[in-house]
């Protein structure tokens, strides 16, 4: 199966791998290696397999370049969620940069479906 950068859709270049949920994410919601399930493992007879992921192991390939282009949106991101763990204030353009994390998302996934 060929792999694909998970930002551009192309065979990676200069392969590396993103976390499909930061690192810094999953370390502030609890234990890195708690198990998440994703779809079936079908080969298993008679009765399909659930298949089970640590959080830290769900990435996917990316060009190096991509993952750098992205890393900024990324620290940017992690500052404004720290901001509002501790209650402190967040902007109008912070706000809007969450969202527009959102809509990064939704790009992702769209484009790998
Ligand atoms: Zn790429």
């Amino acid at each position: 199966m060929d792999k694909f950068c998970v930002f551009c859709g192309e065979k990676p270049e200069e392969k590396n791998v993103e976390h499909v949920i930061p690192k810094w994410l999953i370390e502030l919601t609890g234990n890195p290696k708690r198990k998440a399930y994703f779809g079936y493992q079908h080969e298993i007879k008679p009765y399909p397999k659930r298949r089970a992921f640590s959080f830290d192991a769900f990435k996917f390939p990316s060009c190096a370049s991509c993952n750098q282009k992205y890393s900024g949106l990324e620290e940017t991101t992690k500052s404004i969620i720290e901001k509002m763990l501790i209650y402190d204030s967040v902007s109008a353009a912070d706000i809007n940069i969450l969202l527009d994390l959102n809509i990064f998302d939704c790009k992702m996934h769209m484009k790998g479906t």
